[in-house]
């Protein structure tokens, strides 16, 4: 068995709220290699998601590295473009988590500044699913989609005013929130509560990278003079 990578973020409480949309897969018409759109495709037998307009491509996609990486991806969430297993979705958090850290620690820490304690409110537009996705390229090497994540720091009194009013659901993870927005060390952590569109809800902590120090002077460097409600990062930019 592969070992799983090191956790990024320590995982306090899940749910899944009842929503129940789910999104379709990235795009029936699309050769995963050349990113040709075509009426006929093949399929990866592995992980029965990406899709290809000729044989050639397929081979070609799987010798340069670029699908045997992402067929794991593709293949936790299959033709039914679900994750099912409790601890995959923790690990899809995880990496996405870890795709933007670098980015919304300096973020969480200019706002505790500014606001006072609280945590990183990250929301999609999309399924959790679609979310953890590696998508193909075209030849130009640009990503065929463009998805978003909306990030937003929030006291618990924001939290109560702007989001439990509008999603009463979201009021389950409270009290655990609340023992976290508490607790967590400043120097060392920040808390984060993320929502999917399938309902997906993850509340956890994750170390600061960079350091306190670093974070502060980066937050103070890039986000001091910024008077947007909220941070929008697009995962797709490399
Ligand atoms: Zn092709
Ligand atoms: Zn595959």
């Amino acid at each position: 068995m592969e070992k799983a990578p090191p956790s990024i973020c320590k995982w306090i409480q899940t749910l899944e709220l009842g929503y129940s949309d789910v999104d379709k897969p990235p795009d029936g018409g699309i050769c995963f290699h050349c990113a040709g759109r075509h009426a006929k495709l093949l399929k990866c037998a592995r992980c029965k998601v990406a899709t290809y307009c000729q044989r050639d491509c397929q081979v070609e996609d799987w010798k340069i590295g670029k699908h045997k990486l992402a067929c794991q991806s593709y293949a936790r969430v299959g033709p039914s473009m679900q994750i099912d297993d409790e601890n995959d979705k923790q690990q899809a958090c995880n990496e996405l988590f870890g795709r933007i850290r670098f980015y919304v620690c300096p973020y969480a820490v200019h706002k505790a500044t500014t606001l006072g304690r609280g945590f990183l409110f990250i929301q999609s537009d999309r399924t959790l699913a679609t979310m953890s996705l590696t998508l193909p390229k075209d030849s130009y090497g640009r990503p065929t989609d463009n998805r978003a994540l909306l990030i937003y720091y929030l006291t618990l009194g924001e939290f109560d005013a702007e989001v439990c009013r509008e999603d009463f659901e979201m009021a389950t993870v409270r009290t655990k929130l609340q023992e976290a927005v508490e607790n967590y060390d400043e120097e060392d952590e920040i808390v984060i509560l993320m929502r999917f569109r399938c309902g997906h809800v993850s509340l956890g902590t994750s170390a600061l990278v960079p350091d306190h120090r670093v974070c502060k002077k980066l937050g103070i460097d890039y986000y001091s003079e910024s008077t947007a409600a909220a941070l929008q990062l697009n995962i797709d930019d490399s």
